[in-house]
């Protein structure tokens, strides 16, 4: 497999609903950042969680962001469509006893708050079990997110032997997403700051497969007036494809970005120029 070169970004949606206000910040930030090193942009559908799929959502995503001028260098990727490749990196993971079988129910470790480090539930035969990496203890992840500096979390306190294949048969999110940006020669993930905690885990599992560790970057979350992060089935903020200029403007000040000199511009491809001679990311809050 040639290993590609040089800046490779991606933003990677959930086809739980439209286009949103935050989903549009991650999608703008991780494409300003990609051209501005004069890299590669590309998307990918994360659409594992099939119960949570929301039908039509991806192809409205996909409109949207053409709508938006944010067009991807690569063919977009479904990782309905990857499931080889999880599969394989989990096997690889349980041949080396870093991945088990565990039976254990959200209600058994109730009393860890959620976290587990050792089996309360005996194997059942009768039921499928959730496939869980074993975080060794005092597993301590370190990294410098290029937004928001020096990060650390004690991933074994903190969060614990995490799922990788749930027990209802759906891939995990951590597993499938370092799996992807690996095999997409992913150098940089910029993305929305509620996956900052995700990220230690992503590394320890790059870390057990040997797979590199792209630069991070964590961009802020969009909060409603309340304060509360918007979600994408928020209809407060509904993306118009016909008018995406004004949604990419509160993408901008939400990136904490200086006003453009924009006022005649009508063409999204004509403001994105703007934008990305102007982007300065030294700008971008670094907490919500
Ligand atoms: N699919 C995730 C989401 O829509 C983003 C994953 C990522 O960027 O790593 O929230």
């Amino acid at each position: 497999m040639t290993v590609p070169t040089g800046y490779r970004g991606r933003f990677a949606p959930s086809p739980t609903g439209d286009l949103h206000a935050g989903s549009l910040l991650a999608a703008l930030g991780s494409w300003l950042f990609a051209r501005r090193a004069a890299g590669r942009w590309l998307v990918r559908i994360e659409d594992v969680d099939r119960p949570r799929e929301v039908a039509g959502a991806a192809v409205r995503q996909l409109a949207a962001l053409r709508a938006c001028g944010l067009q991807p260098d690569e063919p977009v990727q479904r990782q309905s469509e990857r499931e080889q490749l999880y599969r394989a990196a989990l096997e690889d993971l349980a041949d080396r006893g870093l991945a088990f079988p565990c039976w254990c129910s959200r209600s058994d470790l109730a009393a860890t708050g959620g976290i587990h480090r050792a089996c309360v539930r005996a194997p059942d035969p009768d039921r499928m079990p959730a496939i869980r990496l074993r975080v060794a203890d005092g597993t301590r992840i370190r990294f410098v997110d290029d937004v928001r500096g020096p990060q650390v979390q004690d991933v074994d306190a903190e969060v614990g032997d995490f799922v990788l294949f749930r027990a209802d048969g759906l891939w995990a999110y951590q597993l499938a997403v370092v799996v992807d940006d690996a095999a997409q020669g992913i150098g940089h993930v910029v993305r929305g700051a509620d996956l900052l905690d995700s990220t230690p885990r992503q590394i320890l599992l790059q870390h057990a497969l040997g797979l590199p560790t792209p630069g991070y970057a964590h961009l802020p979350l969009v909060t409603d007036a309340g304060g509360r992060k918007l979600s994408k089935s928020d209809a407060a903020h509904p993306f118009d494809p016909a008018a995406p200029l004004p949604a990419m403007r509160r993408a901008w000040a939400a990136l904490g970005q200086s006003p453009l000199p924009d006022a005649g511009l009508h063409e999204p491809a004509d403001w994105l120029a703007l934008a990305l001679a102007a982007f300065d990311p030294a700008r971008i809050p670094t907490c919500d």
